[in-house]
Order: structure tokens, then C-alpha cells, then sequence
């Protein structure tokens, strides 16, 4: 049975426990625009404990810059080296385990996020927020961008595309014919919260590409993947039993924990429900569960 955060003596055990504190951002520090309560007051706490916080997100528009500029907003110092996104996540993924030669490009179907992250890798993306796709599909246009298919492309990267189109997913389709060319998603996410509701995520993207194109992706490369888990151990030297996932999500956040040796906290404020929780197996529950992220610095005041 996984343990709820609700006293001062567990969170005092927590801070004994653990000397690294992975944290999912969307739905356990903020919800889209909105900070949630006590979040810069409890990453305070555990840094002025001595504590590593790394930041962990799926979400594969924005690059490690953008985040740390959004942490800013919020108030939040965060570093790059602190943050892991599943753009970056790929951008390391088809450098280091792929080893494209630097010589070929890679067709994006997602956003800037991976564009930008590619590149500090030294790699030219195609398509990506390139606005010669945002039009429809003209077959009788000779100068129609399915008809300039790059002998270069040497990989295909799929995340969220909130300016996906048929034209796009066409092209993306030609890419994917040459069974030599790799199919990369960044993460699967069905959906992420937005506004209260739920909007279509990276993982819908790359569903539209597997039909089209009858491939699959090859790998993953977002929370639950090990290659997320391997290049944050690669950077921060992780002692597992000493480190902590802290997330919202069953099937990414704590599924990567879990899965990558971690004691896990689930939070409450974003996907998941106390009901959802009690639907788990006893091997698929989380170590810890809490309200919210907050109660960590609430419950020891
Ligand atoms: N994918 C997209 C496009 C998002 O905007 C978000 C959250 O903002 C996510 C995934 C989930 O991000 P996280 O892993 O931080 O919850
Ligand atoms: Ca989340």
C-alpha cells in the first residue's frame, strides 16, 4: 500500500530518505499557466536541505531554455543542466545512440522544442515550424513541398504538432517509406491537460504518423523510457536508492520510476485520482502518494 504524505514525521522521513528529488512539471508544479500552491517554498526547502532537484517534463514543445525562462516567470531558479525535456531526451537519442552522422537531417513533425534541441546538437531540422507547411496539399502545384523530398533526411522525430495538417503528415509519410530512415517519437502522451480540459498530446501526433505510414516508432524517448532515465543518470550520477520520482501521471511518471529503480510520490493535482490510485495492483503502486507537492513545506510549518 503505497503511504500518504499527511503528517511532519513523513515528510521528515522523506527528507532523510532521499538526496535527489525528480519532479514531473505539468500537474505537480504548475498546471499550464499556474503555479500550484507552495511550490517555490517546497523546492526552497529542499534545496536549503541540500537536495538535487532535476525537473523531468514529456512536454516536447519547448527546449531546456524555454523552461528555464519559464521557471523564471514563476519566480523559480532552474537551471539547464537541471532540466530534462523529452526534446532534449531526443536530440540525445539520435546523437548518442543512433549516431546520425552530423551530415544528415532530420524531418520534424513537432515544434521548436526539438528543432532548437537538434540543433545544439549540430543537427539541420526540416519541416518542424517551417510555415511552407502550413498550407493544404496541392498535388498539381509542381512546387508543392511533397514533390522536395531531401535525399539528406536521415531520421524522422515525431512529438506534438499543434500545427498539424494533412500536407505535413503526406510528407511526413514520404520520409517514412525508406525503411532505412528511423521513426522517433518523442513521447507518447495520449493527451495533457490544458485549461481544465484535455487537448490531444504528442502521442496522438505520432498515432496519425503509424497509420499512415504502418511503421513504428522505434523508440520513445520521454518518461517511461530508459534512455530518459539513462541520460539523467549519465549527467547527475544517481544513487537510486536515494532518489526520489515525483509525478502526476501512472503510466509515464511512475512508470519511469519504477521502472528505473526509484521510490515514486504520486501527486494529486493533475491526472490522477485518488480512485485511479486505487484501481493499482499492489506492484504498480507508487511509494508515496500526496494531495499536492505543496503539503511537503505545509505539513512542516
Ligand atoms: N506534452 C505537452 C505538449 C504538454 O504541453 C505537456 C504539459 O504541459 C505535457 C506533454 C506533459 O508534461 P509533463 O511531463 O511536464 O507533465
Ligand atoms: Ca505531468
Amino acid at each position: 500500500m503505497s503511504i500518504k504524505i499527511a503528517s511532519k514525521s513523513h515528510v521528515e522521513d522523506l527528507l532523510a530518505k532521499y538526496d535527489t528529488f525528480l519532479f514531473d512539471c505539468d500537474g505537480v508544479l504548475w498546471l499550464g499557466d499556474h503555479l500550484l500552491p507552495n511550490i517555490a517554498e517546497t523546492l526552497d526547502l529542499l534545496r536549503s536541505n541540500g537536495k538535487k532537484v532535476i525537473f523531468v517534463t514529456n512536454n516536447s514543445s519547448k527546449s531546456r531554455a524555454d523552461y528555464v525562462k519559464k521557471f523564471k516567470k514563476f519566480g523559480i531558479v532552474a537551471t539547464t543542466e537541471e532540466i530534462f525535456g523529452s526534446s532534449y531526451a531526443t536530440a540525445v537519442y539520435v546523437d548518442s545512440i543512433l549516431q546520425l552522422p552530423k551530415n544528415k537531417k532530420v524531418w520534424v513533425l513537432g515544434g521548436s522544442g526539438i528543432v532548437d534541441e537538434l540543433k545544439l546538437f549540430g543537427y539541420e531540422s526540416l519541416g518542424g515550424v517551417d510555415p511552407r507547411y502550413d498550407g493544404l496539399l496541392d498535388m498539381n502545384d509542381p512546387e508543392s513541398m511533397i514533390y522536395k523530398i531531401d535525399p539528406d533526411v536521415g531520421a524522422v522525430v515525431v512529438g506534438l504538432d499543434t500545427k498539424l495538417n494533412y500536407y505535413k503528415l503526406a510528407v511526413t509519410m514520404q520520409y517514412l517509406k525508406d525503411p532505412k530512415v528511423p521513426f522517433i517519437a518523442t513521447n507518447i502522451d495520449s493527451t495533457y491537460p490544458s485549461k481544465g480540459m484535455k487537448l490531444p498530446g504528442a502521442g496522438s501526433c505520432v498515432e496519425s504518423v503509424v497509420c499512415a505510414s504502418g511503421r513504428q516508432p522505434i523508440t520513445s524517448c520521454g518518461k517511461p523510457s530508459k534512455g530518459m532515465m539513462d541520460a539523467i543518470d549519465k549527467a547527475h550520477k544517481l544513487d537510486k536508492s536515494r532518489t526520489l520520482m515525483v509525478g502526476d501521471r501512472l503510466n509515464t511518471d511512475m512508470k519511469f520510476g519504477r521502472e528505473g529503480g526509484l521510490a515514486t510520490l504520486l501527486v494529486l493535482t493533475g491526472i490522477e485520482t485518488v480512485e485511479t490510485l486505487g484501481e493499482l495492483s499492489k506492484d504498480e503502486q507508487p511509494t508515496y502518494f500526496a494531495d499536492k507537492l505543496g503539503d511537503l513545506y505545509e505539513l512542516l510549518q
